[in-house]
């Protein structure tokens, strides 16, 4: 097991236990402190040294993603799905391997300018309503480093 996931397991009950209060008992500003935490975070984040995210877990795509994606290779949408996705256990879109197929050498993404919604969001931490989301928080801070540390600063933050 690598670091991160080794540190995420160990704190996965006291993370688990923090949101499940998070969601009884929201602090009114909470969407204010997790913007600064997130931009303190990513201000010191090079996501070209990870990609992690992109390593280890693929997007889901949705056909506004699909359209746009085949629309830039000059594909029909249809033929990019047969290419390079699958329907998953959610019946959603999503690559049929990772490392993502469009993870270049360097860490780049060959389709960075129209890449999925879902990449350009993740980890998720500057969203709205962070509570409602905190299942899948509390997997990617065992993939994503700044995510990890986001956590980590807001149980400090705001201590519940
Ligand atoms: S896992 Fe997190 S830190 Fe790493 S590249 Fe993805 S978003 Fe950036
Ligand atoms: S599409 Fe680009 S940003 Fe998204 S997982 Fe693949 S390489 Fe990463």
């Amino acid at each position: 097991m690598d670091t991160l996931a080794k540190l995420a397991k160990d704190k996965h009950i006291e993370n688990k236990k923090y949101f499940d209060k998070l969601k009884k008992k929201t602090p009114k500003n909470l969407d204010y402190v997790m913007q600064d935490l997130h931009e303190a975070e990513f201000k010191k984040t090079d996501c070209l040294e990870c990609a992690n995210c992109c390593k280890t877990t693929g997007p889901l795509f949705t056909l506004a993603d699909i359209e746009r994606i085949s629309k830039h290779f000059k594909q029909k949408p249809q033929q990019f799905i047969e290419q390079y996705l699958r329907i998953d256990e959610d019946n959603d879109y999503v690559l049929k391997s990772v490392p993502c197929t469009f993870l270049e050498s360097d860490n780049k993404c060959f389709i960075y300018d129209v890449r999925p919604k879902a990449c350009r969001e993740f980890p998720h931490t500057d969203r709205k309503k962070f509570q409602q989301i905190s299942d899948l928080t509390l997997k990617n801070v065992a993939i994503c480093p700044a995510a990890y540390n986001i956590v980590e600063e807001m149980k400090k933050k705001l201590s519940l």
